[in-house]
């Protein structure tokens, strides 16, 4: 079996973390494992992954290492493990690993093996010292500190990293003031996450959640204060996977994709679920040291969780917004015990998100009075994708291959292009590569 899209996460340490932020969805993945009180992943699993992914043929070799928090593993782990990948790369072609770290552990060495092996790492700091509130250690210490010393650690070592930020009820009246604290200091890619997690009934999300129109507010601000800062270099996921859209390129988002079938989550002891908001008993698709990847991507438990996760709610079928939205992602719905007869909880944001940037983005392209660069580096992107659509030959993909019915026009760029963002760097090297495996 071929598998040419799929990323593989992997959880080396599990649940396992040194911080107990208040917000943390993968702490409960802990009553999946009772009595393991040291979840590590043994370079004989990881072996097997490695060997496992490889004959599925991807087009890119991804892993994405997270957890719980991955660097609890200790280096010499890491350095085993890019000596297995080395066994089993393709000629010279390298993995493609990144890391997403609260940064507590990280040093120099840590930081001279990252740069070293090309390891693109996610740092987890939600915004100013006041934002950043719902990360701490598990004796309550804020993690502020330590996840600036981490990211001044990164930058001085020259590791290549971007910053997560979840959307809480921490930071969320804040859009502008986390923006310009990426600004302040020099982070120019990030990706916003918005938390909501399930509180029990059914549609109802925890203390530290947003609602929906918080969520929309502070997405539709952010994309303002992107607008105004006029600088296409600052990269927001959500807003290049927007830019994709708009553009009749294929969103690399699995949200915006309809696709939960790209991706598989490996826990430390080598169990595979089918995406990391998924890790539950009824999800478990089987275990690498038992059955192999492919078997578990043909195998029933997958395609049943594949085919739950992609059917439309009966809402959104006459929706204006489908082909950008696609009902969003399965745990907005389905983990908040949201059924398919039923609004998902993200919807009326995404109806303002995107009657917002859309019209928006048209009047970038058409005007270049309000944000000159962003309406060249715009226009310079719809000139290569309308050469690249007059070029004889199949259609080339830049990043996984969306749903037939989910596929908006165009052609996408290919991976060995040159990215349309100017740079002069291959795409896959440059905002191809910019988002984590997730
Ligand atoms: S459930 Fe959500 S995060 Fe998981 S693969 Fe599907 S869209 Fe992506
Ligand atoms: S905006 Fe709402 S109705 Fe439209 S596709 Fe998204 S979730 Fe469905």
């Amino acid at each position: 079996m071929r598998k040419p899209n799929l990323g593989i996460l992997l959880k080396p340490a599990g649940f396992d973390c040194n911080m107990a932020c208040d917000y943390c969805y993968y702490r409960p993945v802990q009553e999946l494992y009772p009595g393991a009180d040291n979840p590590r992943m043994s370079p004989e699993v990881f072996e097997a992954v490695c060997e496992q992914y490889r004959a599925l043929e991807p087009a890119e070799m991804k892993i994405g290492w997270q957890g719980g928090e991955p660097t609890l593993m200790g280096l010499d782990f890491f350095r085993e493990a890019v000596r297995i990948e080395a066994r089993h790369a393709r000629g010279a072609e390298p993995w493609g690993n990144s890391l997403q770290t609260n940064g507590a552990l990280l040093d120099e060495d840590w930081s001279r093996f990252l740069a070293d092996n090309r390891f693109l790492v996610g740092l987890s700091i939600d915004g100013p010292a006041e934002l950043n509130t719902m990360r701490k250690f598990r004796n309550g210490k804020p993690a502020f500190d330590t996840a600036m010393r981490a990211l001044d650690l990164l930058k001085s070592g020259h590791v290549e990293y971007n910053i997560l930020v979840v959307i809480s009820r921490a930071n969320v009246e804040h859009p502008e003031e986390v923006l310009q604290f990426l600004l302040e200091h020099d982070c120019r890619f990030a990706q916003f996450i918005p938390c909501t997690e399930p509180a029990g009934e059914a549609g109802a999300v925890s203390e530290h959640s947003i609602s929906p129109g918080q969520y929309a507010e502070f997405i539709i601000r952010l994309f303002d204060a992107w607008v105004e800062l006029d600088d296409p270099s600052f990269y927001i996921r959500r807003v290049d996977n927007y830019l994709h859209m708009f553009l009749g390129l294929p969103p690399e988002c699995c949200e915006y994709r309809q696709d939960c079938s790209n991706l598989l989550t490996v826990e430390w002891n080598g169990d595979v679920y089918p995406c990391d908001f998924y890790v539950q008993e009824r999800y478990r698709l089987g275990n690498v040291r038992e059955q192999t990847l492919s078997q578990m991507l043909r195998g029933r438990a997958f395609r049943d969780f594949v085919s739950r996760a992609e059917r439309l709610p009966d809402v959104c079928r006459d929706c204006e917004w489908l082909s950008f939205c696609h009902a969003g992602c399965f745990r907005h719905r389905e983990k908040l015990g949201i059924g398919v007869q039923e609004m998902p909880y993200l919807c009326e944001a995404k109806k303002r998100i995107f009657s917002h940037v859309t019209p928006t983005l048209e009047e970038l392209k058409a005007r270049p009075d309000k944000a000159p660069r962003l309406h060249s580096f715009l226009n310079r992107l719809a000139g290569r994708i309308d050469a690249q659509r007059r070029q004889p030959g199949p259609a080339r993909t830049a990043s996984p291959a969306p749903r037939a019915r989910a596929q908006p026009p165009g052609h996408p760029i290919g991976r060995n292009d040159p990215c349309p963002c100017g740079s002069g760097k291959k795409y896959k090297h440059c905002c191809g590569r910019k988002a984590l495996v997730s």
